[in-house]
Order: structure tokens, then C-alpha cells, then sequence
């Protein structure tokens, strides 16, 4: 039986206006691709979906300490802008500000720019995307970057929405390891299934908190399952109601240029930043499905916090700080 008209609340995603933002392109130092899939297939399958969904104008924002050992690995970024996609600035080695000083912070900052500047340049906006999206645990250390960035002219991208494909990445790199194809199979309509359940709860959340539904900036991460699924969440999204716009047009929203008006040392999106400002309660997010995710093609040590903490170990290698895997709670 059809339910009563009254009864029907309008669906967050239809008519919400998102710009699509990819981070990661070329992974992160300590977590490889899969063997036979690499920055160059994801980077392509995403320019495709891109296409396929007129997504314009899609920023890629690389943490790029893993190009040390591949420089080859950055070809992939002329294909991006001949594609019309554009490059922005995401540090060098990926490490929270939560975990360093200013200083060491910009410095690790102003590499990336050394390494990326070709294409930077091409971009028609200078955005920077703070690694995990963690803009400060202080209002002083937010400050002392944000200075940096307006002396060299970079605007803050945030993220405000996310559906967490990175854990999803890492159960996916286990089942390719463990040829379990039902696994992956699993792994993709699971992510396409949270990629749209995600957006609607951070979408609705973000509305009631700020009191209209603001432009959007979407995160999607440039790992092998989110290249084999994309193509699928944006023609869902799409379906839905969503229309896809650059992200000069969604930095035009006072809520994406300012920012969130939280301060935490927490993992949390710029939507999931408001709902808590606001007093907004944000039902499963993140999802209960990250536990059965886990749960799907197990093997020994390679758990999403295990993997994680492995990478963030070798990080501290190379630039000493002391990481706090509760920042991810
Ligand atoms: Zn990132």
C-alpha cells in the first residue's frame, strides 16, 4: 500500500548541489595498491565516471610523499587537467596537525607545492585540503595555518561529506589478495548502498544545523574500490536528485568558506563539525556496516586500525611526532 502523501518528507538529496572532491590519488606512504592496480587505472576509471555523470571540474588533492619512490606515478595529474580536472594541495607526508607544530605542519605544506606547482597552477583556484580533514585541535594552531595559507594564497577546501571509502579500501586490497571475488562483490554494493545512505544523513544533518541546506563538498579517495564503484554512486546520487557542481561554485556558500564553527582534535567532516556545534543528532554516522566490512575477507594484521596505524607509524619515520589513533574516535 502507497502511504498517504502527508506522510512524505521530501528527499535531502534531491536538488542538493555537490561538488566532487578526490584525495589520495597516489595512496598513502606505507599503504600500497593492490598488486595490478595503481594510480594510473583508478585515476582513469574516475575520469571516466566523471564524465559519464557530468561531474565538472573535480579537484584532486595528493598527499605526495609516496611519489618519492614512483616521480613517474605523477603523469597521471596531466591526464587529470587535459581532462578538465584540476589539482589543489593536501601536505607531503599526510600527517594530522593534531600530531605537529605550526611550523613543521607548513613546512610539510609548502613541500608539496615544491612538487605539485606545475599543476597547480593550471588550477583556476588555489585550494589546500588538511590531511584528514583535521584543521586544528587549537584555535591558535587553526589560525597560525590559515595565516600561512592567505600569505600564499591558498583557500581551504573542506570536506562535508564522506562515506568512509577508506575502510572499505582496505577490506577490498584483502579480498584482491585473497582472489575472494564474492567479497568484492559484497564490498562494492555495500559501498555504493553507504556512499548514498551517507550523503543523505550528513546532507540532512548539515541542513537542520545551519538552517538551510548549504552547497556541498564530497570526498571520494583514489583507492581501487572507490575506482571500480564510482561510476555506480554517481549515477545513484544522480538519480536521486543530486546535481553535481564545481567546487568554485560550492565555495561561493559562506558554510564551505568559513568553516565549521567547531574546534575538535576529532575525526570529523565540516556536517558532522555543525550537527555537534548545533546539538544535531547524527544517527550512524559512522556506519554500524564498518564492523561487518571488517568482518569480510579477514586476514591476520591487516585490519583497517592495524593497516592505518602501520602507515602512520612509517610517517613518524620520517618526520617525528606521536600518533593518536583515538583522534579517529
Ligand atoms: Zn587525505
Amino acid at each position: 500500500m502507497k502511504e498517504p502523501f502527508m506522510n512524505q518528507t521530501p528527499d535531502p538529496l534531491n536538488g542538493l548541489r555537490v561538488a566532487v572532491t578526490v584525495d589520495d590519488q597516489f595512496q598513502w606512504t606505507g599503504i600500497p595498491f593492490p598488486e595490478g592496480h595503481g594510480p594510473k587505472s583508478v585515476s582513469r576509471a574516475m575520469i571516466e565516471a566523471f564524465a559519464n555523470h557530468r561531474v565538472p571540474e573535480v579537484y584532486a588533492f595528493n598527499s605526495t610523499a609516496p611519489t618519492e619512490d614512483d616521480p613517474g606515478a605523477l603523469s597521471i595529474l596531466d591526464d587529470w587537467c587535459a581532462a578538465g580536472h584540476h589539482v589543489g594541495n593536501h601536505t607531503h607526508q599526510h600527517i594530522s596537525l593534531n600530531w605537529l607544530d605550526v611550523d613543521t605542519y607548513l613546512s610539510d605544506v609548502d613541500k608539496s607545492e615544491e612538487i605539485l606547482r606545475p599543476w597547480i597552477e593550471r588550477a583556476p583556484s588555489r585550494y589546500f585540503r588538511y590531511a584528514f580533514a583535521m584543521d586544528g585541535d587549537t584555535r591558535e594552531k587553526t589560525r597560525g595555518v590559515q595565516t600561512h595559507l592567505t600569505r600564499t594564497g591558498y583557500l581551504s577546501s573542506p570536506v562535508t561529506l564522506w562515506f568512509y571509502d577508506a575502510q572499505f579500501a582496505v577490506a577490498y586490497q584483502r579480498a584482491l589478495a585473497l582472489g575472494d571475488r564474492e567479497a568484492q562483490q559484497w564490498l562494492e554494493d555495500a559501498l555504493v548502498q553507504t556512499a548514498v545512505d551517507q550523503t543523505r544523513r550528513q546532507a540532512a544533518a548539515a541542513a537542520r544545523a545551519i538552517g538551510r541546506s548549504p552547497d556541498h563538498i564530497l570526498l571520494v579517495h583514489g583507492t581501487t574500490v572507490a575506482g571500480a564503484t564510482l561510476d555506480r554512486i554517481l549515477a545513484e546520487l544522480a538519480r536521486l536528485g543530486v546535481e553535481y557542481i564545481t567546487s568554485e561554485e560550492a565555495m561561493r556558500d559562506p558554510a564551505n568558506a568559513v568553516g565549521s564553527p567547531r574546534t575538535t582534535r576529532q575525526f570529523r567532516n565540516s556536517s558532522q563539525k555543525w550537527a555537534e556545534f548545533a546539538g544535531v543528532a547524527l544517527d550512524d554516522v559512522p556506519p554500524a556496516i564498518l564492523a561487518e566490512v571488517e568482518e569480510v575477507a579477514k586476514i591476520d594484521g591487516q585490519s583497517w586500525n592495524e593497516v592505518l596505524g602501520g602507515a602512520t607509524a612509517e610517517w613518524a619515520k620520517r618526520i617525528p611526532f606521536t600518533p593518536m589513533p583515538s583522534d579517529f574516535h
